[in-house]
């Protein structure tokens, strides 16, 4: 599979070397993770003309993702300080993995897609080659990569990626709305592996991002559902939008068939496990800093289903998510409490999301070339 900033001189696409050579040396405003504490707005090259089966998009919009302020506060987790085996980057990188653009240039052989199209992009660049690839289940890759980590992002004016990563937006949608599908799409991953519950009652612990995703997705597929929190402004907010919202101690043992875990906090992802029902299933989004006690004996004495959620598959995720975005615009363009400009990414976006009033906020949305 084609990588990112692949398309150095000699693998670019035909009819594209005129614009290559106008960009040769040209830089861009980004955001770039450099160290732990240390992401900087900053001039980096520009994003290379697409090579055959690429495309470079203009970026709209970027959110900024939990995973990338664990990266600022903590990492590196998932940024490769040494070159990644699928995509041959490592720091600094530019940071943002919830993007949404237009098409700014095409590579030959790429086809259904147009210069101007609105569209979001899947984040995972998964190897091609390994046993989970073939199964259709790249998300698994064993070197997996993704935009934003282990490849230059979309906190940037531009960035080039393998076509297949590019979904085009429902006809019509704002920008603005398409930088939710990522966050939307790793919401309703976890909603398939919950067995896409309808017609269940279902606890949501965690009212982030993630949080609120999974609940009206849930409320949408006609669920009873309870979202839990610890933060009386998380709880506000998740009220606001119309969800059964609850302090996390109203959390009923065995009150739910579903529980998806979508805070990270290590007191709450054992609780998730008695809040379901015998039977029950239990899926963890959320990830905890550290390794976090379970009592296995109430999982095996009351058969509860415990699943892992990782990321979301274009096809099977982003793009139903982009089309429950374009049938709930009004309501999930709520999810977002903030949007500041890309020079600001870091004092308005990173910091507002580590600092003291951090509970105010869900998704913060970097506005970039909008
Ligand atoms: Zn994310
Ligand atoms: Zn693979």
């Amino acid at each position: 599979m084609a990588v990112i900033r692949a398309a150095a001189a000699g693998t670019i696409g035909q009819g594209v070397d005129a614009y290559a050579a106008a960009m040769d040396g040209a830089t861009m405003p980004a955001v770039r993770w450099h160290a732990r504490g240390d992401v900087r707005v900053e001039q980096v090259p520009a994003a290379p003309a697409p090579g055959a089966g690429e495309v470079r998009v203009r970026v709209a919009f970027c959110g900024i993702c939990g995973s990338d302020v664990h990266e600022y506060l903590h990492g590196p987790f998932t940024i490769p300080t040494r070159p990644h085996p699928t995509t041959g980057a490592m720091a600094p990188i530019v940071l943002g993995h919830e993007v949404s653009g237009w098409v700014d240039t095409v590579g030959s052989g790429v086809s259904g897609l147009a210069v101007g199209d609105v569209v979001a992009l899947n984040a995972l660049l998964p190897c091609g080659r390994c046993p989970q690839c073939a199964a259709g289940a790249p998300h698994l890759c064993l070197q997996l990569g993704h935009i934003g980590m282990s490849a230059d992002g979309g906190l940037a004016e531009a960035l080039t990626v393998p076509a297949a990563m590019v979904v085009a937006a429902p006809p019509g949608m704002a920008p603005q709305l398409a930088a939710l599908g990522e966050p939307f799409a790793v919401a309703l991953h976890a909603l398939r592996l919950a067995g896409s519950p309808v017609g269940r009652r279902c606890t949501v612990v965690g009212s982030g991002t993630i949080g609120l995703c999974v609940a009206l997705l849930l409320v949408d597929a006609g669920n009873e559902v309870t979202v839990l929190d610890v933060a009386e402004e998380r709880l506000a907010h998740a009220a606001s939008l119309g969800l059964d919202a609850r302090p996390v101690d109203e959390g009923v043992r065995g009150g739910a068939s579903v529980v998806l875990e979508c805070s990270g906090a290590a007191p709450a992802v054992s609780a998730a496990v008695g809040l379901a029902e015998p039977g029950g299933t239990v899926v963890l989004l959320g990830l905890p800093e550290r390794p976090v006690e379970l009592d296995v004996t109430d999982v095996v004495l009351r058969e509860v289903h415990v699943v892992g959620s990782m990321s979301h598959l274009a096809d099977a995720d982003l793009a139903p998510a982009l089309a429950f975005l374009a049938r709930n615009a009004e309501l999930a363009a709520k999810v977002v409490t903030a949007v500041v400009p890309l020079d600001a990414a870091v004092s308005g976006g990173l910091e507002a999301l580590v600092g003291s009033d951090r509970a105010r906020h869900a998704k913060i949305l970097v506005a970039v070339g909008a």
